[in-house]
């Protein structure tokens, strides 16, 4: 970083803490970023303004138009026949040139910032439908109200985001991971949340990006302003304010004390990590972001474990991107990045927390996690995203090196439907002449109670299991995994979720079904030694957290790890199962292996801390 170290103010330190979502060390000046606040300046804008604000209508007006797009082509049955005609009147409105032109003219005449002048010409739009006699005309008015409320998002957005820079660190009470996309241009350091958990798309986001991330600092952050000088510890869960110089040297020397990418490339190279006494672990990595499969090369030894097709294909926001023939494109790509293991693909999961363009859809959706979710809306309009995306993995998979995952499964009725659609599907292609691979390995997400319960029946029908303890954790102990304060309370170590893991895979090892566990948990340093003496030998994690999990897992005994999972199971909360898990580290494993990047103590916190 070039910039001059944070320097000692009349302030005194300030130290909050919260939870390392996403590790790395930030910093810079923070910048208090606020999409939901309304632009209100009515103040004229300078002469040399004038052209870069028109610029900003116009890119605002684009991106309200392919905000609309999406949502139309993500979901085009799910909205109805009324909605979709709504959706239309609002695209045309975005074309119509004597409006769009009358805003331009405010902008330029009166020196209008555009949110003013978007508010001032759309109401006298209004005004003059309202007053019509026509009662189609009428009706009208009120696509206007919705259409402003888009474009000033449009252009808020914008604005929200304009001030950070590359020495920023992003400050804000929530982050959806549609703003960390959108922020990411602008390459801030690192960023910090008032609320939010660490399982949350945000946080998997930041871990993608490379982005140091704290989460549920609370309502402490109100006293760090823009232009405060912070240091945000996204490893150990801390953000300093005003720091004293000898924090900031501190920080910096940890800085400098993380491996080096060769150290890194180095790790990745080499084989499965054994334990201590000699039981193989297989390490695969999670992909969301097409940046990330730089960070893959030389390959994986393990390939990638679970590849997020809404985030890796909707990024962008770019609703083409799920065109049958992208896709077969960017599919070949992950198979070449993956090497000889291979990609398990995720079918999209939309219609959760916001995602990309899937929180466009949500907007006007509602609330999806307990909803029309991954499969269940796969399922329900097969010929909108399920047929293609499975043509499209069938296309690509070429020497049998890609896996299929479906996502949030809850009944087997539902895997028999996938498994039928995927042979009509690999019919057509064979009557078509299409070269393709159909022995395509099906899997099934372990997310919702009732399939871990039932995963027996699923054994007939899927060709192995993957424990998605995000979802798994929220649906079981009934605390979304997104919220605030109560989100301390979704933690994957509570002796339920654990049971529930114990029983997937006792089950995979009766049938031989392979289990793996792809959510945050399985990065987590003070649950490896539990999982693998739960018999969980496939982990999938961020390609950041590898290099620490593969130091972990050499330095565990199998055996004695076996023992620690006997002992948690028996213990009443998630924090008791943290103090053992914890305790058991401190005594079995040298302190050098779970030292994480720049040497800070990865072992995580006492649970009192939590
Ligand atoms: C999970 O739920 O644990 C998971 C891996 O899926 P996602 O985080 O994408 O919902
Ligand atoms: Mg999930």
């Amino acid at each position: 970083m070039e910039e001059s170290p944070p320097e000692s103010t009349s302030h005194d330190e300030l130290v909050i803490s919260g939870t390392g979502a996403a590790p790395g060390i930030a910093m810079g000046t923070a910048y208090r970023y606020d999409a939901s606040a309304p632009d209100r300046r009515r103040a004229p804008i300078s002469p040399d303004e004038v052209d870069a604000e028109v610029d900003r209508l116009a890119n605002a007006v684009q991106r309200a138009e392919q905000e609309l797009e999406t949502v139309r082509t993500l979901a085009p049955d799910a909205l109805g026949a009324d909605t979709d005609a709504i959706f239309e009147a609002q695209a045309l409105m975005l074309r119509d040139e004597e409006v769009l032109r009358a805003i331009r003219q405010r902008i330029r005449a009166r020196k209008e910032p555009a949110a003013a002048a978007v508010r001032t010409v759309l109401a006298a739009h209004r005004e003059r439908l309202d007053d019509s006699d026509d009662a189609h005309l009428r009706t009208g008015a009120d696509d206007l109200v919705e259409l402003e409320r888009r474009l000033l998002r449009a252009l808020r957005r914008r604005a929200a985001a304009a001030h950070i820079d590359t020495q920023s660190v992003v400050v804000a009470q929530e982050l959806t991971p549609t703003d960390l996309l959108r922020v990411r241009r602008q390459g801030p350091l690192g960023a910090v949340t008032a609320r939010g958990g660490p399982t949350s798309h945000a946080a998997i986001v930041a871990k993608a990006l490379g982005l140091p991330l704290l989460v549920g600092a609370g309502e402490t952050l109100e006293a760090v302003s823009s232009g405060d000088r912070v240091v945000v510890d996204g490893t150990e869960g801390r953000l300093i304010a005003h720091p004293h110089p000898a924090t900031v040297e501190d920080y910096r020397q940890r800085e400098t004390e993380a491996p080096s990418p060769t150290e890194r490339e180095e790790e990745r190279a080499g084989r499965p990590p054994r334990t201590t006494d000699g039981h193989a672990v297989t390490l695969r990595v999670n992909v969301g972001l097409e940046a990330e499969l730089d960070l893959l090369r030389p390959d994986p030894p393990g390939g990638i474990g679970l590849l997020r097709t809404e985030l890796f294909l909707l990024a962008d926001g770019d609703p083409h991107a799920v065109d049958e023939e992208r896709q077969v494109e960017a599919y070949r790509e992950v198979a070449e990045a993956a090497g000889e293991e291979g990609a398990t693909i995720r079918l999209l999961d939309l219609g959760g927390d916001g995602r990309g363009p899937r929180h466009a859809a949500a907007e006007h959706e509602g609330s999806r996690s307990l909803g029309e979710r991954g499969l269940r809306r796969l399922l329900n309009r097969p010929d909108e995203h399920l047929r293609p995306q499975l043509r499209a993995l069938l296309r690509a998979n070429r020497q049998g090196e890609l896996r299929v995952l479906l996502p949030m499964v809850t009944d087997v009725t539902e895997v028999r439907r996938v498994r039928r659609i995927l042979d009509e599907e690999s019919a057509r292609l064979a009557e078509n002449g299409v070269p393709h691979d159909p022995t395509l390995p099906l899997g099934a997400m372990v997310e919702v109670p009732a399939m871990a319960l039932q995963a027996p029946a699923f054994t007939e029908f899927v060709d192995f299991f993957s424990v998605g303890t995000n979802d798994l954790t929220q649906y079981v102990l009934a605390v979304d995994r997104a919220a605030g304060p109560v989100g301390a309370r979704h933690d994957a170590l509570h002796p339920a979720v654990l049971g529930l893991i114990l029983r997937v895979v006792e089950t995979g090892r009766m049938s031989g079904c392979p289990v793996e566990v792809c959510g945050e948990i399985a990065g987590d340093v003070q649950a490896v030694p539990v999982l693998l003496g739960l018999g969980v030998d496939t982990l999938s994690v961020s390609p950041q957290s590898l290099p620490t999990v593969r130091r972990v897992v050499r330095a565990i005994e199998y055996d004695a790890a076996k023992g620690l999972a006997r002992d948690v199971l028996q213990e009443d909360d998630a924090p008791a199962v943290r103090r053992r898990a914890r305790t058991w580290i401190d005594t079995h494993l040298p302190p050098a292996e779970t030292a994480g990047s720049g040497g800070a103590d990865v072992r995580g916190p006492d649970a009192s801390d939590r």
